[in-house]
């Protein structure tokens, strides 16, 4: 089993998690016979049913303004690539990390972080909303697609990674989860892993989406983020003819993703050693993540972060429509709330139960539920069905 497990698993590094000494499931399960747990924990995600759901949901730009701009779906496999290629070249494992990349974003509502604003708005004093907490509660419990138990009963680390944070409050409520947010460790290496390579996603897709829509304009970005413009410059000396395009823009993109690999890489390694991490416990007990980036590459990323709040996020046209989806979330809580006899019978029926155990909160959790499951384009014809009154119902 022992050389099974590293045929499966490849060399790992001493700091890395190895599913043999995974802390397991919650549900006691026989461990799968060609896979690894972690394997079988990502194999468990690709079939659910929130993940297809994301092919739906708003990356920045809404599902229908256009088919070339990222979605939650293409956004979570971006971030599995970037994350597996840190974590081969590192020693971490790789299973694990895709596993935690491609469900990190699995409890998004519909409408990108309008819509997960205006969800927790609604339910604040009931509890609030995060879609981070969500992605656990879908992997944990929402997610039926197995005989013995609710949701996917993944590996511990696996959870442990889908927790990018959480508040004093819930972490109290959370158990073996919420541990490290109350004492200050930290996660798995693999955990932060994803978690930085959903940075680097992110930060050069959104210029990516962002050119293309017109709503940043490449002068902007080449004055106000020196590494961008500096890639740049150097894409145009090496390929004079490939102008200021589309092409020249891939180019650059592509170069700054791998710098920032690269600089994370370098950095990440030389923390591990710094800090003498020899073990996944090691680097749980670190007083501070081991996976950074340099100063400077920090120092670029900000920049390029507050440019594209600037210039991108709150762009007059990216805000509309993020007004149009908060007030189709709010809509929907309101008349939902209002009237659980409307619900689809599966979430009425839902609403029965929790609301004798635990009254208005539990109406809202299942509202909030079937709220944050919703892709675009099925919470703005629920909008219809429920106030377009030619609408059928
Ligand atoms: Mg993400």
């Amino acid at each position: 089993m022992a050389q099974l497990g590293h045929r499966l698993e490849g060399d790992l590094a001493a700091f890395a998690s190895s599913a043999a000494e995974s802390r397991g499931r919650r549900h006691p399960e026989e461990p799968p016979r060609n896979r690894t747990p972690f394997q079988r924990d990502r194999d468990r995600i690709i079939h659910s049913t929130a993940f297809r759901r994301l092919e739906y949901k708003t990356q920045v730009f809404v599902n229908h303004e256009g088919d070339h701009y990222r979605t939650r779906l293409t956004h979570s496999l971006e971030v599995a690539q970037i994350a597996r290629s840190v974590a081969r070249v590192l020693g971490a494992n790789e299973d694990l990390v895709e596993a935690i990349a491609l469900a990190h974003d699995l409890g998004h509502t519909p409408f990108g972080h309008a819509g997960q604003s205006a969800l927790d708005w609604c339910m604040g004093e009931l509890g609030g909303f995060e879609h981070n907490l969500q992605s656990l509660r879908v992997v944990e419990q929402l997610e039926q697609r197995y005989a013995e138990f609710d949701g996917l009963n993944l590996t511990f680390e696996a959870r442990e990674g889908i927790l990018k944070r959480c508040s004093p409050g819930k972490a109290r409520e959370l158990g073996d989860l919420g541990q490290r947010f109350r004492e200050g460790t930290q996660a798995g290496v693999e955990a932060q892993i994803a978690n930085t390579a959903d940075e680097i996603a992110y930060n050069n897709h959104d210029i990516d989406d962002g050119l293309r829509s017109g709503l940043v304009t490449l002068d902007r970005i080449r004055e106000e983020v020196p590494l961008f413009g500096q890639v740049f410059d150097e894409v145009r000396s090496l390929y004079p003819e490939s102008g200021s395009g589309r092409r020249a823009v891939h180019e650059t993109i592509r170069r700054l993703i791998d710098r920032q690999i690269s600089d994370l890489v370098t950095t990440t390694r030389s923390r591990l050693e710094g800090l003498g991490c020899r073990s996944s416990d090691d680097v749980r007990a670190a007083g501070e993540p081991v996976v950074a980036f340099s100063q400077e590459m920090a120092e670029a990323n900000r920049g390029l972060k507050e440019l594209l709040h600037r210039e991108l996020y709150r762009h007059f046209r990216v805000l509309r429509m993020a007004m149009k989806g908060s007030r189709v979330i709010q809509g929907l809580w309101e008349a939902f709330m209002e009237n659980p006899g409307i619900l689809p019978t599966e979430f009425r029926q839902r609403v029965e139960r929790t609301e004798a155990e635990r009254g208005e909160a539990g109406r809202a959790q299942v509202v909030a539920d079937y709220i944050a499951g919703m892709t675009d384009r099925y919470a703005i014809r629920e909008h219809e069905r429920i106030f377009d009154p030619y609408s059928r119902p």
